[in-house]
């Protein structure tokens, strides 16, 4: 689904991504660990290309995102963000905030679009919000609408950054729920997370960033009960 080879991205003399490489299979849910500065989140914008990466490649389905002839709209439709701040449109109601994009994007019709929204609405138990005010919502429920309205595309790769980072702990849980749920249903999923029991009980693969490289990388049962570097370790050690 996604290769990543050689990736590297500096911004002014800041060097954040090194030489990164990275493979996520169809179905396959990895997430990214490591600590705040460490380059999880250009990673992840790079594959999507918010960022332009300095070096390297990144290819979805086979095609190399920075070959001239790719339509980037066309394969970035296909890869679904949910943020740490939710970034819905506050001026729109939830169903608004779901039909926007495949309505003018997917050219869908305004029914068609009604339609998948409320399927998706009802996947993270939000059916009855419909036509609720964006403002009115709380943290988790604002975030489980972001999650529905990146589904509304159809994607085929999830990228998560942190998607409960501001929410209250007790609130979490209901949206790793729905993440989990989706993982289960064979989303392709990259989360950045510092969820560590999400991360060792959904992920196929952890990949532990620091200082802008992949330090170490593996099933979670390694990575959380045998890492082989002593940074990982150290990291690790501050979530027991
Ligand atoms: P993480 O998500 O692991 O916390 P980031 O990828 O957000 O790390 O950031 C890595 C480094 O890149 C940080 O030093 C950050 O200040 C810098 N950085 C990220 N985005 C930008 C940007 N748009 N412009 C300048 N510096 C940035
Ligand atoms: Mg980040």
């Amino acid at each position: 689904m996604v290769r990543v080879e050689g990736l590297q991205k500096s911004f002014g003399s800041n060097v954040v991504l090194r030489s990164i490489d990275l493979t996520v299979m169809p179905g396959q849910v990895v997430t990214i660990i490591g600590a705040s500065g460490s380059g999880k989140s250009t990673l992840l914008r790079c594959i999507n290309l918010l960022e332009t990466p300095d070096a390297g490649h990144v290819w979805f389905h086979g095609k190399d995102l920075a070959a001239e002839h790719v339509d980037i709209n066309a394969l970035r439709e296909k890869i679904g963000m949910v943020f740490q701040g939710f970034n819905l449109f506050n001026n729109m109601n939830v169903l608004d905030n779901c039909t926007l994009a495949p309505v003018t994007l997917k050219k869908m019709t305004k029914g068609q679009a009604e339609k998948v929204a409320l399927a998706n609405l009802d996947s993270v138990g939000l059916a009855d919000f419909a036509g609720a005010d964006v403002n009115t919502l709380s943290g988790g429920q604002k975030q489980r609408v972001a999650i529905a309205r990146a589904l509304c595309m159809k994607p085929d790769l999830m990228l998560f950054d942190e998607p409960t980072s501001a929410l209250d702990p007790e609130i979490s849980g209901e949206v790793l729920e729905v993440m989990r749920r989706l993982a289960s249903q064979g989303m392709t999923m990259v989360v950045v997370t510092h969820e560590m029991a999400f991360a060792r009980s959904v992920s196929d693969e952890v990949v532990f960033m620091d200082k802008g490289v992949i330090a170490e990388k593996g099933n979670p049962e390694k990575m959380f009960t045998n890492p082989e570097k002593p940074r990982t370790r150290e990291f690790l050690a501050r979530y027991l």
